[in-house]
């Protein structure tokens, strides 16, 4: 029979064993397919963690010392110097609306990561949760830069030392690196909603007793967030940085540009515009194609951004990728930079965290003239 016939069954036993054969050869087939498919994906997994290793080591080698584990060290600042001499982290972890239970968890990434810098604050009801992570990662204190707010209700000088105590027992720790009166807004002692009219207006009370306690040894360094009548007065120690919101829609150049020449330090709060707005911010073009073209993630360009102009930033996350993820800066070419500048700069400002209202103000805090 010439080999190229297919025999015919003859009988049951010939079906049976071309059914066998049929079989085996649908066997052979799958299992090439298996291998085939588990191939591709092994192959893609390994270059998903590959890329990923490659955006998060820095391209041009780790610098030795924490907080400074950032790309490009050689252009962007790793830290600023304070009119202290205390040199402060240019990347910090933010921890408002860091929930009880994932806070923790955020910070430990955090340290691991790099970072040597958390924003935290009295009110944002997470102290303690940040303290115990910090204790727990065994890095030590004189390497970290921990800021912490006075609360509203606290202006009153005698009420001052008893809440920046609680924050630091909560902390655990004996002084803080910075403390910023959180908000330009004084309410009397114990309440949320009632104005203390007298000390809104004249914040100096507030400041002196600041001072007094950077002399007596419980911070470093002392600083404000959105208060801009202080200055009027003479200042033993004067701000060393003021906190802002700061993102891609509420850019302020002009504060910006103040702040440089008069050696204010901005930190740039909301950097990414929020949990309201981080989406939006994320999927602006400009910061899209910064992205695109630098194989870097859309936050890493706006982190990125704020960095190259020259403010400290305080990006939030409670995800361990994106904790990491955030820590990685880079220089951006300056025909992308300015880009993202002019974009930033060119559409109607947009203030994404307002809380006047939720305070019950009959103003807004964010007016330049208050009527009290
Ligand atoms: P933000 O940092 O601009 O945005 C935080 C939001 O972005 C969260 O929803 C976070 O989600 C998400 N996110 C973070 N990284 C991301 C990434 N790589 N990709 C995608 N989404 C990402 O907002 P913020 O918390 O308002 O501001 C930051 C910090 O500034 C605060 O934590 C606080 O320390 C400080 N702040 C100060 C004041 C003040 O009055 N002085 C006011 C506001 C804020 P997940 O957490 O779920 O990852």
């Amino acid at each position: 029979m010439p080999v190229f016939y297919k025999p015919v069954p003859t009988s049951e036993h010939d079906d049976e064993e071309s059914q066998n054969l049929t079989k085996s050869r649908s066997a052979r087939i799958k299992t090439t397919l298996f291998y085939f498919v588990a191939t591709i994906a092994v192959m893609y997994v390994a270059y998903l963690a590959t890329r990923s290793i490659i955006r998060s080591v820095p391209k041009h080698g780790m610098h030795g010392r924490p907080g400074c584990h950032h790309r490009n060290l050689t252009t962007l600042p790793s830290h600023h110097i304070l009119p202290s001499g205390d040199k402060i982290p240019s990347v910090a972890l933010g921890v408002w609306q860091a929930g009880k239970g994932e806070v923790g968890a955020a910070v430990q990434t955090a340290l691991k990561t790099g970072y040597r810098h958390i924003d935290g604050a009295w009110i944002y009801g997470n102290e303690e949760e940040v303290g115990k992570a910090i204790s727990a990662s065994g890095v030590p204190r004189d390497q970290l830069w921990l800021t912490s707010k006075l609360w509203n209700n606290f202006h009153a000088p005698e009420d001052i030392e008893p809440a920046l105590d609680e924050t630091l027992t909560r902390l655990n720790t004996e002084y803080l690196d910075l403390y910023l009166i959180h908000w330009p807004i004084a309410f009397k002692k114990g309440s949320n909603n009632v104005l203390d009219k007298e000390l809104t207006a004249n914040p100096y009370p507030t400041w002196q007793k600041l001072e007094e306690l950077v002399d007596k040894g419980k911070i470093r360094n002392i600083g404000i967030s959105k208060i801009k009548n202080l200055t009027a007065n003479p200042l033993k120690h004067k701000p060393a940085v003021n906190q802002v919101e700061l993102n891609y829609f509420n850019p302020q150049p002009e504060l910006l540009k103040w702040s440089k020449e008069n050696g204010l330090l901005l930190e740039a709060y909301s950097p990414l515009g929020s949990t309201k707005q981080v989406k939006e911010a994320l999927s602006v073009p400009e910061v899209k194609e910064i992205a695109k073209k630098l194989d870097i993630t859309p936050a890493q360009a706006l982190i990125s951004w704020h960095v190259q102009r020259g403010t400290i930033v305080l990006p939030k996350s409670v995800t361990p990728s994106r904790v990491q993820e955030n820590f990685q800066v880079v220089t951006l070419p300056d025909d992308l930079f300015d880009k993202l500048e002019k974009a930033a700069t060119s559409h109607p400002p947009q203030r994404v965290v307002n809380p006047s209202k939720n305070w019950g103000l009959d103003f807004d805090v964010f007016d330049e003239n208050w009527p009290l």
